[in-house]
């Protein structure tokens, strides 16, 4: 069997061959895709042609429903089917599944030449995700093709990427034997207390901190950065990276967000479209019909990403916050890290008596919502957030503060650089995955409460949102970004 096929050979529509086309190579997870598929979408409508290479069947069902829905709304986009090497999952028990399919596709990467070489018209430039870096720039390198990585998390996040293999190797000459791997000291950015740091970069064998740490040395060898952030939300980190602070000769580092939603992120997964749902009965989904008989700015989204399951206790003390603020609040509970595997019922989870005692004033879901339309809709005062980057940009891009409660990898790293960008508050103090301590009811619904009087959060949330605006408006930074990106393309 081939390793990979062109699906289609010829793109159709009007590009000339002469046009830039541009071959993305994404990994895996939503936080991943949706990112990827938003400058895509962004790209094509610049006159560049655009290819994706495309691994089926998906981790997550989420993911093959956006893929299907991407190439469905846009027929231009080529498909580029790709067939992943086995790998044999037992040598990492336990490893996160998204983690081993990013695995997967590095030890497949030599394979992408073939697939790159042989598409038309001839690729002009690769953009690869972050978590495959190390394994495609030196691919694009020898076939003489510029490589950019599109980095789906802040600006902050990346200088930690960028200067890690530094500390690391700092470390081992300055105080060989210490235990831990101490604060990291990014040059120009901040401090990042040890215990900010992803979980998984305190083993330094852990399958997620190899990839980590290779595609950090990696990234210098990449012909630029592109970066879903913003001038004004991260400036500090931004100014560090361009000025070489961080790592001497970083390659160009364009900050081209917020990106903003493409058609294709309007789908579902198996657990039914709220989008769908409403076009096919012409009337809004449940949960919008629920949020317009809601008053404005009084509804708490409570959401915590595409992958991300707290524990049961955890969930039963979040339950017990909301109930006791008083509040209004839409909550979308995930209960494992991939959708497929989630078979709990609501009232399984949280109980019948729960569920009768909010109904008046509570709406808790399961499955795929359609989240930036959540976060636009007038009823949405506050998201309680675990600080996903794209959940981040979505509610800042929205002025909807974030009441962010990270639980997991980057997100401590994106909650700082929220709470600095004034697109919300970091409960700094509330433990993630692997710390001792359960966030108290108690707790959680005075925080809450709290946030939702806050006036100066709404309006620091709202300035961020004015500033976001502008960055992508004609002139803005973003938009300035892209130009620049798009001129360079045209011109390899
Ligand atoms: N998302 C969504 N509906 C859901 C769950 C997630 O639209 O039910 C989207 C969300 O809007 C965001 C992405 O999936 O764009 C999740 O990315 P994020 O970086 O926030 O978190 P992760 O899923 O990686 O934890």
């Amino acid at each position: 069997m081939p390793a990979s096929t062109l699906r289609s050979m010829a793109i159709p529509g009007e590009l000339d061959d002469g046009a830039a086309h541009v071959m993305f190579i994404p990994s895996a997870g939503m936080a991943h895709l949706l990112p990827f598929f938003r400058f895509i979408t962004a790209l094509s409508s610049h006159s560049v042609h655009c290819s994706v290479m495309t691994v089926l069947p998906t981790v997550s069902a989420a993911e093959a429903d956006h893929f299907a829905a991407l190439f469905a709304a846009f027929p231009r986009i080529q498909r580029v089917d790709f067939n992943l090497l086995p790998l044999d999952a037992s040598a990492f028990p336990g490893a996160d599944p998204f983690f081993l399919r990013w695995e997967a596709l590095r030890r497949s990467a030599h394979l992408f030449d073939q697939l790159i070489a042989g598409a038309t018209p001839r690729v002009s430039a690769v953009v690869t995700d972050v978590a495959l870096a190390s394994h495609v720039i030196p691919v694009a390198k020898q076939l003489q093709l510029p490589c950019h990585v599109l980095f789906i998390a802040s600006a902050t996040m990346l200088s930690l990427l960028a200067y890690f293999p530094i500390h690391l190797d700092k470390k081992q000459d300055d105080d060989a034997g210490a235990a831990g791997i101490g604060d990291v000291d990014i040059p120009g950015v901040r401090r990042i207390q040890q215990s900010s740091l992803p979980q998984a970069l305190h083993d330094l064998n852990h399958l997620f901190t190899k990839q980590f740490i290779d595609n950090g040395r990696a990234l210098s060898q990449a012909d630029g950065i592109l970066v879903n952030t913003f001038d004004a939300l991260e400036p500090v980190a931004l100014a560090a990276l361009r000025d070489g602070k961080v790592v001497p000769g970083f390659p160009p580092v364009y900050a081209i967000g917020l990106l903003k939603s493409s058609p294709s992120s309007s789908c579902t997964d198996g657990a039914g479209s709220e989008k769908q749902a409403a076009a096919a009965s012409s009337s809004p989904s449940p949960i919008f019909a629920w949020l317009g008989e809601q008053p404005a700015k009084s509804v708490v989204y409570v959401a915590f990403g595409s992958r991300t399951a707290v524990s049961h206790e955890q969930l039963h003390e979040m339950a017990a916050g909301l109930e006791a603020s008083g509040c209004r609040f839409l909550w979308v509970l995930k209960t494992t890290v991939v959708d497929r595997e989630d078979t709990a019922e609501v009232r399984d989870v949280l109980g019948d008596q729960f569920l009768g005692r909010v109904k008046d004033r509570g709406l808790v879901t399961k499955g795929w919502v359609e989240q930036e339309a959540v976060l636009r809709h007038a009823a949405v005062g506050l998201f309680l957030s675990h600080s996903g980057w794209n959940s981040v940009t979505e509610a800042a891009a929205c002025g909807v503060p974030l009441l962010a409660w990270p639980r997991f990898g980057d997100q401590r790293l994106n909650a700082i650089a929220l709470e600095s960008g004034g697109a919300g508050v970091w409960m700094e103090r509330w433990s993630w995955d692997g710390e001792d301590g359960v966030v108290s009811g108690r707790e959680i619904g005075e925080k809450v409460k709290a946030a939702m009087a806050d006036a100066a959060v709404r309006a620091r949330a709202a300035r961020a949102s004015q500033e976001a605006a502008k960055a992508v408006a004609e002139g803005g930074t973003s938009y300035r970004s892209m130009q620049e990106f798009i001129g360079k393309l045209k011109a390899w």
